[in-house]
């Protein structure tokens, strides 16, 4: 595993920094190594435990930091299936992914035992809590992790209702990584901050991966607050930050709202850094502009997607287009194409399809949808974009049903089922109403049932949908603008008209602020 071997030499380096302090790449080796040894001797049942997991899926649900890593490059040197769990999702959202994901063994931070035991009780899957992997007693001889073998499964939401997980093999992690680092310009001397949450390929792969490849350092934040994001950027010790377009709007609110001596420092901090990079979401042209404005930095947008990692980018050097996301990174074949396949001319509008050794092995246990997803080897994105002197431009998703909220995917689908479950839904529709701050917003018709009567508008108020969504979906995916229909718009065949759902949306009242 390269990136084993490679902490191998960065030895007493500094790899985190995290609210406990300093740990360095022979801390994250030592502690792996005993993460790795605890779940051979769980996984063994016997005497002496496995000598190798065998690409066993090991769930965890730990906090960013540095028991987060150790924990996931324990799993890769035993030789299991990383798959980490949101910290966001309520218990539904987690027993769905243990009953996918079929895993072999649960790892939880002790502060969050509570949540997962009964689930994994329930399904008799072993739970281990780690607090921070002891000493690493190594007496086995770990396995030997070659590139094809399966690493990381990430849930990500499709045009089917419900996540599907995406399986990444080391190879796979590994070509994303090297061609990242070299577009980029990676080296031992930067440092980043990762605010971002680490069961998504942005944080895991661009950041933290990335960064640890090679050699360099992660300040790492539990979870993103902007006040403590711009303390470190002022603190003028970081190079890179990556982020989503609604973190740099909340950032840019911050410095706003901000004190001119606190402005100053926060700007002289941002300048400092060598670059600035978002994506998972469209940038809005005025963001890139004022982020400009407030910290002299051109963001660089690239383009990307959890089934294929980073696939088109704006340079490093040289012109950054806004309102693009550049050309094909190092390595990556990227095509436009037609309904039938036949690449389009410049100036045409075609799906984004994607062709590489950064391209993931398959839908976990779905042979049919992985199947659906490729076209004579080429990944098909879903995505419409055009290409105008070069660059690429982002039309936007070919499916109406996959909402892009503050740089999660939200599948539109699978908030309709939770919603249709309220007992005084009789029909909604979900959709995504454009919004400056998160890109889009989830937003839900609602048709009340008769017995719902005149209190409907209190019975299915936003806060009522909201308490009602929250034991069953994830905090970004519950919807934050809703409105009362007698009817749902509909075709002659019958289908909902998820344009005029939108448009019938367009002016509702929201909530000001989604939770992520
Ligand atoms: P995910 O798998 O959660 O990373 O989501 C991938 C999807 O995010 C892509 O298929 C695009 O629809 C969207 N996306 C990622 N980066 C951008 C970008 N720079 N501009 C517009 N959409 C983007």
């Amino acid at each position: 595993m390269e990136l084993v071997e490679r902490a191998r030499s960065w030895g007493e380096r500094t790899a985190l920094r995290t609210g406990e302090g300093a740990f360095s790449y022979a801390d994250l080796l030592r502690a792996s190594q005993a993460a790795a040894e605890a779940l051979l001797q769980a996984a063994g049942g016997g005497a002496g435990g496995a000598r190798d997991l065998e690409e066993a899926r090991v769930v965890y649900l730990v906090p960013p930091g540095f028991t987060y890593v150790a924990i996931q490059w324990g799993i890769w040197r035993a030789g299991g299936v990383a798959v980490p769990l949101a910290l966001s999702h309520p218990p539904a959202e987690l027993a769905y992914v243990l009953d996918d994901a079929q895993p072999a063994l649960a790892l939880v931070h002790p502060d969050l035992a509570a949540r997962l035991r009964p689930l994994c009780e329930a399904r008799g899957i072993p739970l281990l809590a780690l607090a921070r992997p002891a000493r690493a007693v190594g007496s086995p001889e770990l396995p030997a992790i070659g590139p094809g073998r399966r690493a990381l499964m990430i849930y990500t939401s499709g045009t089917t209702s419900r996540p599907k997980g995406a399986v990444l093999t080391h190879g796979n992690i590994e070509a994303q990584v090297r061609s990242l680092v070299l577009a980029w310009e990676w080296t031992t001397d930067d440092r980043i901050l990762s605010v971002l949450p680490l069961h998504h390929i942005h944080g895991v792969v661009n950041v933290l991966a990335s960064a640890l490849f090679s050699g360099a350092q992660v300040t790492v934040h539990e979870r993103f607050d902007p006040q403590d994001a711009w303390r470190a950027i002022a603190s003028g010790e970081l190079t890179l930050f990556m982020a989503v377009p609604t973190i740099y709007a909340r950032l840019l609110s911050a410095w706003e709202e901000a004190a001119p001596e606190v402005r100053a420092r926060m700007t002289a901090g941002a300048r400092r850094m060598r670059l600035m990079v978002s994506g998972s979401a469209a940038l809005p042209v005025t963001l890139f502009g004022r982020w400009r404005e407030a910290t002299g930095h051109e963001l660089l947008e690239r383009y990307g997607m959890t089934e294929v990692g980073m696939a088109l980018s704006n340079p490093l050097r040289g012109e950054r287009r806004p309102g693009t996301v550049g050309r094909p990174l190092p390595g990556v074949g990227v095509r436009l194409v037609d309904e039938a396949g036949r690449s389009v001319a410049e100036g045409q509008p075609g799906e984004i399809e994607v062709r590489g050794p950064n391209v993931f092995l398959e839908y976990w246990r779905r042979p049919e949808a992985t199947r659906a997803a490729f076209r004579d080897g080429w990944f098909r994105t879903g995505d419409l974009a055009v290409v105008e002197g070069g660059y690429y431009r982002i039309l936007g998703r070919q499916s109406v049903d996959i909402i892009k909220t503050g740089g999660f995917k939200v599948s539109a689908l699978e908030v309709e089922e939770v919603l249709s479950e309220h007992p005084l839904v009789a029909e909604c529709a979900v959709v995504g109403v454009p919004d400056p701050e998160w890109g889009e917003r989830v937003a839900a018709a609602i048709v009340p049932r008769p017995e719902a009567g005149p209190d409907a508008p209190l019975a299915l108020s936003l806060e009522a949908l909201r308490a009602f969504a929250r034991e069953r979906l994830a905090p970004y995916k519950i919807p934050t603008v809703v409105r009362l229909l007698p009817e749902l718009p509909r075709n002659a065949m019958g289908k909902v008209v998820k344009p005029d759902v939108r448009a019938a949306l367009a002016g509702a009242e929201g909530d000001p602020r989604p939770v992520r």
